[in-house]
């Protein structure tokens, strides 16, 4: 068998100045803009939330100065992702495109896309979308049947995603589509492009949750150019580009965290003499956070250092957004309550929205099936 290690990562200095400037940021922003702590932290798409903090410094600090950042670690943004996820800050409309498309066009995109899009997102005024999942191909991203041909100095793309969280209200998205043969592996022929979500030739139509919102659509391309600029990484790398993606997409603080302020709301409600049980309890939940932290900000470290930690990504995926899971069972199981959405109190509240969203944190970015099957390779059991 295989192994693989979760090297210690201590924070540098500079991470936990960022934590403490972005936590005085927080604290005027929430006067400024006038929002309460969401309860669904990085789902919460704000733009004017995110052009404060892109304006405040706090986005995308690892890029380089010349595309706006501060060319900071890893381990800055993972404080700072930290303390918005913790404040209950709307930070969903920058989100995907700091966390990971931003990462895939300053390793892999054209001077082009670098000089026009990077910038942009540090500034918080430039949101992207996933365009990986398709109507019968969501795990089995190979599959995928969205064909790009050739068509002078671009490309022409038709074809349909699906679940695309936020397309209806995003820039663009990072597509993965099919540009040649599968091969006997399946992971030939396949490209990312960036694409303009405004250009003429895409799209989009909602889709609603369990929860009534708004979020996922479906996006149709049909007949769609894109500038072979706009490409990312080389024709038939699509597969090797989706995978270093998801590494970035799968460990960060928002595969543990999503339902922190129903945990905050729990202890608030429980005080500060809790019964034996409900003392266990919040300890068990508070060493898994201490441990899914340790693990979180190594795979931020090994991202640093150019690696691409696939396995262990998708290990603190599978148990952080398990845990995510097991939050709100737990909070049902020791503070008997009536959740619902007008219901008296922001514990009740925060465990209705809570449990209608939970389902989803450990289908998003992969399921754990899926999750389980990679980890079994990476150590060389199947
Ligand atoms: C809230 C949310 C937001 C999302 N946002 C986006 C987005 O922005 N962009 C995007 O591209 N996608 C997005 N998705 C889609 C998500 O990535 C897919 O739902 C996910 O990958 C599963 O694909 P599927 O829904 O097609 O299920 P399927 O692949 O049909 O799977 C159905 C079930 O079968 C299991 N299964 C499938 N294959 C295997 C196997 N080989 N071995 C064992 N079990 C298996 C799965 O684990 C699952 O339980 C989002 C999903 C959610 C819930």
């Amino acid at each position: 068998m295989q192994t693989f290690r979760f090297a210690g990562a201590r924070l540098p200095a500079e991470a936990e100045a960022a934590r403490a400037d972005v936590r005085a940021f927080l604290a005027k922003d929430r006067e400024i803009g006038g929002w309460e702590p969401h309860r669904t932290t990085w789902t919460s798409f704000d733009a004017a939330f995110s052009a404060r903090a892109g304006a405040a410094g706090f986005i995308a600090t690892g890029f380089p100065e010349a595309y706006g950042g501060k060319g900071a670690p890893m381990l800055v943004r993972f404080a700072i992702a930290e303390e918005m996820l913790a404040a209950g800050a709307p930070c969903g409309a920058h989100w995907v495109a700091e966390r990971q498309s931003g990462p895939q066009i300053l390793r892999h995109g054209s001077a082009r896309a670098k000089a026009e899009i990077l910038p942009r997102i540090a500034a918080g005024d430039c949101f992207f979308g996933i365009g990986m999942s398709e109507p019968g191909s969501g795990s089995d991203l190979a599959a995928v049947r969205t064909r790009a041909v050739r068509d002078g100095d671009g490309w022409r793309i038709n074809g349909a995603k699906i679940w695309t969280s936020n397309a209806h209200r995003a820039h663009y998205l990072i597509a993965l589509v099919r540009t040649g043969d599968a091969g006997a592996s399946r992971h030939a022929g396949l490209t990312q492009f960036v694409i303009d979500l405004s250009a003429p030739g895409v799209t989009t139509r909602p889709i609603h949750d369990l929860a009534g919102n708004h979020e996922f659509n479906e996006v149709f391309f049909d007949d769609f150019f894109v500038p072979d600029d706009m490409r990312v990484g080389g024709e038939g790398d699509g597969w090797s580009m989706v995978t270093a993606e998801l590494a970035f997409e799968r460990a960060g603080p928002d595969r543990y965290l999503s339902d922190i302020r129903l945990l905050v709301s729990l202890i608030d409600e429980i005080g500060a003499e809790p019964d034996r049980m409900e003392a266990a309890e919040i300890g068990r939940m508070t060493a898994h956070l201490a441990a899914l932290r340790r693990m979180s900000a190594s795979v931020s470290s090994m991202l640093d250092e150019g690696a691409s930690p696939v396995t262990q990504a998708a290990l603190v995926k599978d148990v952080g957004t398990g845990f995510e899971r097991m939050v709100p069972e737990t909070a049902r199981r020791i503070r008997r309550t009536e959740p619902g959405p007008d219901a008296p109190g922001d514990y009740a509240q925060s465990l209705a929205e809570t449990v209608l969203r939970a389902p989803s944190f450990t289908l998003r970015g992969g399921t754990q099936e899926i999750l389980r099957g990679m980890i079994a390779r990476g150590l060389g059991l199947r």
